[in-house]
């Protein structure tokens, strides 16, 4: 669905009457067409700051050279001159005076990062910290981290910070790719941790980077399944795009022009779990990336629920991945070194006036993914759910023209998300690159309001 305020803000009296009326001012925002290049930060400028006695910096640095740009240790000394990129060490914020640092580093560069710019904060994980005084200062990196992403984001720049622990930071290189570059488009203000849980792979290609994987992506047929399907063939994986058999003649036509294989199935029947699982291991020999991304909604205050509503959206939402993670695994249907991505939501993360019973079932899975991942790390297998805010699909299309407006506008961007946003992120966490990053819940939601 087209955003009328960012088309009329194209040209110039359209633009006029958008501030004459004191309405957002959306930025139209920049998204990738192709796949992961091998050199992403060629020609970009890339500022590299850091608190003293930070650990992270040589990371950060290496691995933006092995992007393609060597990091400037200071912004430039010609005032107009625009930062892309910049990367800020704060692992040595263990004080409150070390949190000058964050003042210090960014004040001077509010009006110079360029539109849709990037910022990656890398801070060390309160958690790990040896004493309270050092988990508070690590935590203010946090808050921080959200201020500094609904301050730039009207100018399409995303803010994302990253908890390293001291063992992990050799994993920055696949995180550094998808926060510092094109791809992180609608992922701003979130935060995310980085372990050592899950054994490096065997190969980390950065172009490609699915070439000679098996995918599963279930609700494939429209929306946000069938940008991810079309995002994991783009990086060279074979796609397969299971939805329900209502949808099969769609499902056939997008399958045919993406050299996908169609599957459909309800994945809320109670055989759908063996039968995929047999299809997986007979077609392909097993599967390497499972996206969970089929969902419903139903809605009703829960005082006008029938209990059908509750029992369908728990049902498919949650219980039939469960069931279906269950047979992949008990079968070694799912290979070593897999990746599963669950599509949660933002209603799980914050919930939602009228519901209750999909926020429970998406609030569900952000619990699955966290409990997971440390019985799945022994595999190398990564498992993370993404929490989208207001995407442009099917799905927001039926809301209502007056809440539809303003879940597009609630958020630092001032916009919806297009389904490829989403798309993006889910890419990320399905390539082995992302393979410091397993039990987390990510937003894609432009630092929504909502629940933030
Ligand atoms: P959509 O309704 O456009 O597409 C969902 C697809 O899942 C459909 O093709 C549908 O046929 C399929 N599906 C539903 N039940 C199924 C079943 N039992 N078996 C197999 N396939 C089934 O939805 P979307 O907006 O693209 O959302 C995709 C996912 O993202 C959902 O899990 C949704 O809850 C989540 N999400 C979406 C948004 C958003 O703004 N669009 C926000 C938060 C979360």
């Amino acid at each position: 669905m087209s955003d009328v305020l960012i088309k009329m803000s194209r040209n110039r009296a359209g633009a006029a009457l958008i501030k004459a009326l004191g309405l957002p001012n959306p930025v139209e925002l920049a998204r990738a067409e192709g796949g992961y290049v091998a050199l992403p930060f060629t020609g970009k400028t890339v500022l590299l700051a850091g608190a003293a006695g930070g650990y992270a910096a040589e990371a950060l640095s290496g691995a933006a050279g092995a992007a393609g740009a060597t990091p400037l240790r200071q912004a430039p000394a010609d005032a107009a001159a625009r930062i892309d990129v910049v990367l800020l060490d704060a692992t040595g914020c263990a004080t409150p005076a070390a949190l000058r640092a964050l003042y210090d580093s960014f004040h001077p560069l509010m009006r110079r990062v360029a539109r849709n710019g990037r910022v990656l904060i890398v801070a060390a994980p309160p958690e790990l910290a040896a004493e309270p005084v050092a988990a508070a200062a690590a935590r203010g990196v946090e808050g921080f981290n959200r201020s500094l992403g609904k301050e730039l984001g009207k100018q399409g720049i995303t803010v994302n910070l990253a908890y390293v622990a001291p063992d992990a930071v050799d994993r920055l290189a696949g995180v550094l790719r998808f926060f510092g570059g094109v791809q992180t488009t609608y992922v701003s203000g979130q935060t995310l941790r980085l372990t050592a849980r899950v054994a490096a792979p065997a190969a980390l290609p950065h172009t490609a980077a699915l070439a000679g994987k098996v995918a599963l992506v279930t609700g494939a047929a429209r929306g946000i399944g069938l940008a991810t399907a079309q995002r994991l063939a783009q990086e060279g994986a074979h796609v397969v795009c299971l939805d329900v058999p209502a949808a099969a003649e769609e499902l056939a036509r997008v399958c045919g022009a993406m050299g996908a294989t169609a599957l459909p199935l309800d994945i809320a029947t109670a055989e759908a779990p063996a039968r995929l699982a047999a299809f997986l291991k007979e077609k392909f020999g097993g599967v390497d990336i499972v996206v969970h991304n089929a969902g419903i909604t139903r809605d009703r205050t829960l005082a006008n629920m029938k209990e059908h509503y509750w029992d369908m959206v728990v049902g498919i939402n949650f219980a039939a991945i469960v069931a279906i993670d269950a047979e992949l695994l008990a079968g070694g249907a799912l290979r070593d070194e897999g990746r599963v991505v669950c599509l949660s939501s933002i209603s799980g993360v914050a919930g939602n006036y009228g519901q209750t019973n999909y926020a429970t079932s998406k609030a569900a899975l952000i619990g699955y993914v966290a409990a997971q991942a440390p019985l799945l790390a022994p595999r190398g297998i990564a498992i993370n759910a993404i929490a989208p805010g207001f995407i442009e699909t099917a799905m927001t299309a039926q809301m209502p023209f007056l809440s539809r407006e303003i879940g597009r506008r609630a958020n630092s961007l001032q916009q919806g998300g297009q389904p490829r946003d989403a798309a993006e992120l889910i890419a990320f966490l399905c390539t082995p690159g992302c393979y410091g990053v397993s039990g987390e819940t990510i937003r894609v939601c432009g630092q929504g309001l909502i629940g933030a």
